[in-house]
């Protein structure tokens, strides 16, 4: 079973000359055009990879240059992106068929071998190509863990265009031991980041701008304020009909971003959504009555629809979330120059505060417990690009997620003072 497995992706560059180029690029357009090719063929009818395959092949190889194996894995790409649409749409999700325009081509261990000396063939709509793995200089790069394990085997990989380079993800996975297969505490955490200036910040770099809250609140506060000094009992049904109206303005955007989290949430397939501790949100950010009761209205949004998704939100501890490096843990006031930007003065990792906060909230739940010698669990929090565990294992997304090389830890990531 595929819960048997732990998988991880190892990202590199390609080496690849000019004609290799061409023939990755021709590959990968053929590989898009076979893929939509079978959708469209089964589009309304099936959607099982043994439904899909037969239905769709000879088609695929008579109208693409995909080679036979490459042809296969383009019916079962298409199989998976329907089942994806059926899955949304079940669930009362937007969805729309499926297109394919991403840069990307699948490799399986039959169009892909990989070798010891750091060099890869790969199955193209003409021969196969050999390029070499452009990999950190020393022998220290976070993909050597994989690629010189035995414990380790290569899986599912996806090649990647961008700009004018190629990157392979590498799938690798390998057995779970006893321990790791029977713990409950598996799971992909969303780390969410609340504030004024951005009302909520995902771990997965998603913002949500406060402007709009804050203007509401404003004119909220002010219809209050200057009703209640006039007193008179008119005033103060006008105060309950306009406050009303005003107080709608400002749920309406508390609806809409709460629904944005779990929406997120669930697009990336996370178990659990992190706040900080909302009392200290309170007294760091110096938010107005408003502002206090907006952050807890918020939370108890989300937490009624995640739940609804089956989706657990938590509160961790918030010390220091905003003055660590999410990237190498380091934490000092040096690292937090204006109230936006971070930067740290360690690694000189830059981000956007809110976003680094968020990243470290989210990191701070997956850890939890960490120091107990019984905690077994393999959490992981969502990033833009993929999921990283504690010790720095990163498991890229599969194609559809914009990749954000940025987002990439730092292996020997540790824990800040
Ligand atoms: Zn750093």
């Amino acid at each position: 079973m595929a819960n048997d497995y732990l998988r991880r992706t190892a990202i590199t560059r390609l080496e690849v000359t000019d004609e290799q180029r061409d023939l990755l690029e021709e590959t990968i357009s053929e590989w898009k055009r076979g893929c939509q090719l079978a959708t469209d063929m089964a589009w309304g009818t099936c959607n099982a990879k043994s439904d899909v395959q037969p239905l769709a092949y000879d088609t695929v190889r008579e109208q693409t240059d995909l080679g036979s194996q490459h042809a296969i894995l383009a019916t079962h790409q298409a199989a998976q992106a329907i089942t994806g649409y059926l899955e949304r749409r079940s669930k009362g999700k937007k969805a729309s068929k499926p297109t394919f325009t991403a840069p990307t081509v699948k490799y399986d261990t039959r169009t892909m071998t990989l070798f010891g000396d750091d060099t890869v063939s790969l199955s193209t709509t003409e021969n196969r190509v050999r390029c070499e793995l452009a990999l950190p200089d020393a022998d220290d790069g976070y993909q050597r863990q994989y690629l010189d394990s035995d414990e380790w085997s290569v899986t599912e990989s996806t090649l990647t265009a961008r700009d004018d380079d190629y990157f392979l993800h590498i799938g690798f996975r390998r057995h779970k031991t006893d321990t790791e297969r029977n713990t409950a505490e598996d799971g992909t955490v969303l780390g969410v980041d609340l504030g004024i200036e951005n009302l909520a910040v995902t771990s997965t770099a998603s913002f949500f701008s406060g402007r709009e809250l804050s203007h509401n609140l404003r004119e909220f506060e002010k219809v209050r304020a200057g009703l209640q000094q006039t007193g008179t009992r008119s005033a103060h049904r006008t105060l309950e009909q306009s406050s009303g109206r005003e107080l709608r303005y400002v749920r309406d955007v508390l609806h809409r971003a709460s629904n944005a989290i779990v929406t997120e949430a669930l697009r990336f397939e996370c178990d659990v959504i992190a706040f900080e501790d909302l009392t200290h949100i309170r007294d760091q950010t110096g938010a107005s009555w408003g502002h206090k009761w907006a952050f807890r209205t918020l939370y108890e949004q989300v937490a009624y629809k995640a739940e609804a998704e089956g989706i657990a939100v938590k509160q961790v501890g918030s010390a220091y979330t905003s003055k660590r490096c999410a990237e190498c843990g380091f934490t000092a006031d040096e690292n937090r120059p204006t109230r936006n930007d971070f930067r740290c003065v360690k690694c000189e990792s830059e981000a956007n505060a809110d976003y680094n906060a968020a990243k470290n909230i989210g990191m701070r739940y997956v850890r939890r417990g960490q120091q107990s010698s019984r905690r077994t669990g393999d959490s992981q929090l969502a990033l833009k690009s993929g999921t990283v565990t504690p010790s720095g294992d990163f498991t890229a997304h599969p194609e559809g997620f914009d990749a954000e090389f940025m987002d990439k830890p730092h292996p020997q990531s540790t824990e800040g003072a």
